[in-house]
């Protein structure tokens, strides 16, 4: 009997690929599975595949005989030089009317440059974010495509029955044009450097200043999980701190505290930087982490540099309450940033992005999964053209209210010595957003002295005068 034809192909059996098959089998899509290592499509049937309706090929050519048009080649292989070659060795396989989907973790420019390679070809191109890790894509990931809009109808059955659902709506929907799926992962990326590097603040500020120890930590972490600081990263957090080893004795504090990064926190920074846009916590995040990792450096630092000698001598409870607030005000800051980023991107490309909708695919079935997300969400279904988080009624009383104990927090960390580089970007960014006067008129006056670059007057913006400070030449 001949052998069903494949709703979609997946190249790529490493843990994101494998899972995401096994998604899409559930779901009652029938899947053709393909992986460079040839061996590993055997492997797979016959071990995690076995008893569903998967498929497997041989080689790309049989792959691609095995589907239904127009095509759907998925890719859950390495970003950069493996999506690369594969495209290339796909693309005189396919016809008119086909789709690539690269699922990986690629960079946005690489995506605009297939959109654009592919668009004379009419094989159609999409670049999907994908989120959640190994659980997110077996049972329910965050999914942001982009690409060629044409694509979009075809494969949408397909991902928003794979996704996450949030109150019955999937974490799932077109993101925009060209390189929009990656750029938006790229910076839900970044925001989870910023949730993480804020949570760890926190954390070293109940250990070294409240000196908590991990169980009652852990308490904190849980209670702060029923209210509107809900989220995956608080609760993976508690559980870290309640985990004990093999010993009986804690497992965190035996980890060595030096960072690793994949490179998508770093993206998001340099994308920052190009489009100038202030998304500086994320950025503190990123730098944090390179701090973290010069472990050497610091331990001999921390014999001859000397930090402060006060003590906390507040009220315990009280300051857990301002960290709860700090964090919270930060976390607000951070997605204003990031959003920030987000529509300056999508002005510089011409990407139509629906904020709300990128709310709501983060909302559930991602890392920065949060009950906050729905709030966000809100904000932009009420107000679609608002130009920044912030300036939302529910924000702006939430961090009206939040941040005299984001002062709290920055300025005890300040004195105790303690370092916390997302919590005080996040009140820099605040108090210059709120400026209505900035010494930047110092810094035009700087400028145009040694470099005649000229300013504006208040008075008379659009007038460039040059002033010639030093009287004389
Ligand atoms: P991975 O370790 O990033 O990649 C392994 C896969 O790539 C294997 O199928 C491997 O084939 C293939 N590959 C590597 N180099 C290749 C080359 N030069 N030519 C052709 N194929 C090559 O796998 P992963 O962790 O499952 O991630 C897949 C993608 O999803 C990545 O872009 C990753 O960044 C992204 N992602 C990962 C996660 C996660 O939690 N892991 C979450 C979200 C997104 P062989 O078996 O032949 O070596």
């Amino acid at each position: 009997m001949a052998q069903p034809k494949a709703d979609i192909a997946l190249i790529g059996l490493a843990v994101m690929g494998q899972n995401l098959i096994l998604n899409m089998d559930s779901k009652g899509f029938i899947v053709c599975a393909f992986n460079r290592t040839v061996e590993k499509v055997d492997q797979f049937l016959a071990n995690e595949a076995k008893g569903t309706k998967i498929i497997g090929a041989k080689s790309l050519e049989d792959m691609v005989a095995k589907l239904k048009t127009p095509r759907k080649v998925m890719l859950l292989v390495k970003a950069g030089f493996a999506v690369d070659e594969f495209v290339k060795k796909l693309l005189p396989l396919l016809e008119k009317g086909d789709i690539i989907i690269d699922g990986g973790n690629s960079q946005y420019t690489d995506t605009q440059r297939w959109c654009k390679e592919l668009a004379s070809t009419g094989i159609h191109y999409i670049g999907m974010g994908v989120s959640g890790g190994e659980d997110g894509a077996r049972y329910g990931p965050s999914l942001m495509p982009g690409g060629h809009p044409a694509a979009w109808p075809h494969v949408k059955p397909i991902f928003q029955a794979i996704s996450a659902k949030v109150n019955g709506e999937p974490c799932c929907d077109w993101v925009g044009e060209d390189g929009a799926g990656h750029f938006v992962k790229m910076v839900h990326n970044g925001i989870e450097y910023g949730d993480m590097q804020l949570i760890c603040e926190a954390y070293h500020l109940m250990k070294d200043v409240l000196g908590m120890d991990q169980d009652e930590m852990a308490k904190v972490f849980d209670e702060w999980n029923k209210g509107e600081l809900d989220s995956f990263l608080i609760e993976i957090t508690r559980d870290i701190l309640k985990f004990k080893d093999a010993d009986g004795k804690h497992l965190l504090p035996k980890i060595r505290d030096a960072a690793g990064q994949k490179g998508t926190g770093k993206w998001t920074g340099i994308s920052a930087l190009e489009y100038g846009v202030p998304v500086t916590l994320i950025g503190e995040a990123v730098f944090a982490r390179c701090l973290s990792a010069l472990k050497e450096e610091r331990v001999t630092a921390s014999k001859s540099l000397p930090g402060s000698t006060l003590k906390f001598s507040g009220d315990k409870k009280q300051f857990l309450e301002h960290l709860r607030m700090a964090l919270f005000a930060s976390k607000i800051i951070s997605y204003a940033q990031g959003f920030m980023l987000l529509r300056e991107a999508a002005k510089d490309n011409k990407w139509n992005l629906n904020y709300g909708s990128i709310a709501l695919m983060w909302r559930g079935g991602c890392i920065i999964r949060s009950v906050f997300l729905g709030n966000i969400k809100d904000a932009y279904t009420k107000n679609p053209q608002l130009s920044n988080l912030l300036l939302d009624p529910y924000f702006c009383e939430r961090i009206s209210t939040c941040q005299p104990s984001l002062r709290q927090v920055v300025a005890q960390a300040a004195l105790l010595g303690v370092p916390v580089p997302a919590f005080s970007a996040a009140l820099a960014f605040y108090d210059g957003y709120r400026a209505n006067m900035l010494p930047a008129n110092l810094l035009q006056a700087q400028r145009d002295y040694f470099g005649a670059h000229t300013y504006e007057l208040l008075t008379k913006p659009g007038d460039f005068l040059h002033t010639n400070w030093t009287g004389h030449g």
